[in-house]
């Protein structure tokens, strides 16, 4: 993970100053990115974890000698004791909550002809039910004016053979991030997806073999996979007061593979 040089905390403007930012699967990958680019921007963040507390330690370490206020909370996201815990956890910490990026996920690689309830269980409690109760739990602390991001991904809308309980999930969240933006309007919360392409992660190593990752690379109009801060840029534009007019949308963030 990249570290602020002072020229780039001098460039970044900080457009979240004084806001508390939860990122759920804040320990590697899209989500560390994510926390490391709120708190550049002023928030003060806290990040869960599954398993990975290792690498959660050391984000939050590093944004503390950034002199950021950063925690880091085991919580599965699957499991809603935890995901409630988690947001009492984060509120004696930190405060309540402004800023809330859904973003702890998980693949499964599952034809149809091979798929087991199992397969669905485990997407689908991390993906979409895990996503229904953080938010349910973050929103009886949440300041009205908050913003609620999902993390999506391109697959909700673009098929690939074997993937789809994933993009089922994703599907479900974009379809989430509509109602509820409407849902919440009168708090003047805002609720918006952001849909990254293939995303240079432990997850999209695991899930495309190095010809995949060649492929869609050469399909995007821009000619490179992305990278974790390519998401977090467009997750700090909707968590601040210049996304304060864009919500219900799912934003795809992926180098124009899919136009
Ligand atoms: P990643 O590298 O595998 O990281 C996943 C993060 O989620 C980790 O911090 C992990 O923490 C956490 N996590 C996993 N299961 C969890 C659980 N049950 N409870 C709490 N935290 C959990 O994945 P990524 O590529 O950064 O993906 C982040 C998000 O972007 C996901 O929602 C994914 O679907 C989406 N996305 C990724 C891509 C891509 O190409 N990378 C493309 C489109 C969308 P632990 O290790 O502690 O479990």
């Amino acid at each position: 993970m990249a570290t602020a040089t002072n020229t780039e905390k001098a460039l970044i403007p900080q457009r979240l100053k004084g806001k508390v930012a939860l990122v759920t699967g804040g320990s590697r990958g899209i989500g560390a990115a994510i926390a490391q680019r709120l708190a550049k921007e002023g928030a003060t963040v806290a990040i869960s974890y599954s398993k990975s507390q290792e690498a959660a330690d050391k984000v939050v370490a590093q944004l503390k000698e950034e002199g950021v206020s950063a925690y880091a909370f085991k919580a599965d996201a699957s499991c809603q004791k935890d995901t409630a815990k988690l947001v009492d956890d984060v509120v004696a910490a930190a405060g309540n909550i402004d800023i809330l990026v859904n973003n702890a996920g998980v693949f499964t690689y599952a034809p149809v002809q091979d798929i087991k309830v199992e397969n669905y269980d485990d997407v689908f409690d991390v993906n979409v039910k895990g996503v229904v109760a953080t938010t349910a739990a973050a929103l009886t602390k949440m300041n009205d004016g908050g913003r609620i991001i999902n993390i999506s991904s391109g697959v909700a809308r673009v098929t690939i053979p074997g993937y789809s309980l994933y993009s089922a999930t994703k599907a479900a969240l974009d379809t989430l991030t509509r109602v509820w933006a409407q849902d919440l309007g009168a708090r003047k919360i805002t609720v918006n997806g952001v849909a990254p392409g293939a995303t240079d992660t432990d997850m999209m190593r695991a899930g495309l073999t190095p010809e995949m990752q060649a492929a869609m690379s050469e399909k995007t109009a821009l000619g490179r996979l992305g990278e974790p801060e390519d998401i977090a840029n467009v997750v700090a534009f909707l968590a601040s007061c210049d996304g304060g007019w864009v919500t219900g949308q799912t934003i795809a963030a992926d180098g124009g593979i899919n136009i």
